[in-house]
């Protein structure tokens, strides 16, 4: 059986990542730079360890003895965070550096890396009226700036480990992931989460209004974790896909089109107030599956109306438990 570290396991998708590994009855070592008590999810099976793997000594200590590593650490968050810090989203570049010279080092088999769809080029999304985006439309390169050019540089890195050193790398542009156990306030926060948090906080009160960044009219795609925890497994574990694929849904939605799903789930209908002047990314934005659908035999497809009530009902657990 495997013995698989997962970087960024207090996070969203780590958190589940190991949930699932365990499950598959896999050694798991879960790794993050937060204290213990803030990760969104602990397993006492697994082991558990706070380290800051921008350093590479830390790295070290994370890879040893593992065969697979699985790279979820980053410094990231929502648009309002990644528009507003992309020093510092920039500066994940250390931790995939220094965990490909680490497992290089230490004899990983293979090594994952969670891209985005961040890194596609910028002239590729201007319109609402979206074309889904392939794989090739991230070059010539013009990727979202800081967060997006971290990505697309740390994807080359792995591309280059694999070709002059023999690692095994796994790339997945994931497109907007959510679901529960995630981010759901303090600035971090996605489009899906903000959502339900400000359709409960409106039920919750007399203010039956809602801010939208934007006008509501951008597009997107959203996939659901239990889609991208299969993918990410498929990916890793494919002896073809040698090159960065899309992981992401191809259900497209404008913003207004999500608010419309949280309101029916909650039962409300909301005042909607643009705020036309906060970060809302490019103006559209969907995932082309033909290159997973070819390798797999199979693309996420969990329907946003289903993903969206499981989340809903867990951010609206956490903000009365909070209550
Ligand atoms: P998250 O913020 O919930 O989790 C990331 C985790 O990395 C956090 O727990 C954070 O503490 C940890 N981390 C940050 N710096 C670290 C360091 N120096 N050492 C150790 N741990 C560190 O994010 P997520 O949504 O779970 O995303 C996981 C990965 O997927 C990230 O690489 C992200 O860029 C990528 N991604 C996510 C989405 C999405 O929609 N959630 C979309 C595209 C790409």
């Amino acid at each position: 059986m495997n013995h698989s570290v997962v970087c960024g396991a207090g996070g969203f998708i780590g958190g589940h990542l190991v949930g699932t590994l365990l499950a598959r009855g896999e050694k798991v070592r879960a790794v993050d730079l937060k204290p213990m008590s803030e990760w969104y999810q602990t397993f006492p099976e697994a082991e558990n360890l706070q380290l800051d793997l921008q350093e590479l000594p830390a790295c070290r200590e994370a890879v040893k003895d593992c065969s697979h590593v699985y790279n979820l650490a980053a410094d990231m968050g929502g648009m309002g965070f990644i528009e507003n810090n992309k020093a510092l989203c920039m500066l994940s570049v250390l931790i995939n550096t220094h965990l490909l010279m680490a497992s290089r080092e230490a004899g990983a088999k293979r090594f994952f890396f969670a891209s985005s769809a961040c890194v596609y080029a910028a002239d590729k999304q201007v319109s609402e009226d979206v074309v889904a985006l392939k794989e090739s439309d991230a070059y010539p390169a013009m990727p979202e700036d800081g967060y997006g050019w971290e990505k697309l540089f740390s994807e080359r890195m792995c591309r280059h480990f694999s070709e002059d050193f023999g690692l095994i790398t796994r790339v997945a542009r994931f497109h907007n992931v959510y679901g529960p156990h995630g981010t759901w306030d303090g600035g971090r926060e996605k489009a899906p989460a903000a959502i339900c948090r400000k359709v409960i906080e409106a039920v919750k009160s007399a203010n039956h209004e809602i801010e939208i960044w934007g006008d509501g009219k951008q597009t997107r795609s959203f996939m659901y974790i239990d889609d991208c925890l299969k993918g990410i497994l498929e990916i890793m574990e494919s002896e073809t896909i040698t090159e960065p694929i899309n992981l992401g849904s191809n259900e497209l939605v404008t913003i207004n089109g999500l608010v419309d799903i949280v309101e029916a789930i909650a039962g409300i209908t909301l005042k909607r107030n643009y705020n036309l002047g906060a970060p809302k990314g490019v103006n559209g934005r969907n995932s082309d599956n033909t290159l997973i659908n070819e390798k797999l035999g199979w693309e996420p497809s969990i329907s946003l109306r289903d993903g969206m009530a499981k989340t809903y009902e867990w951010i609206l657990k956490q903000f009365e438990a909070r209550a």
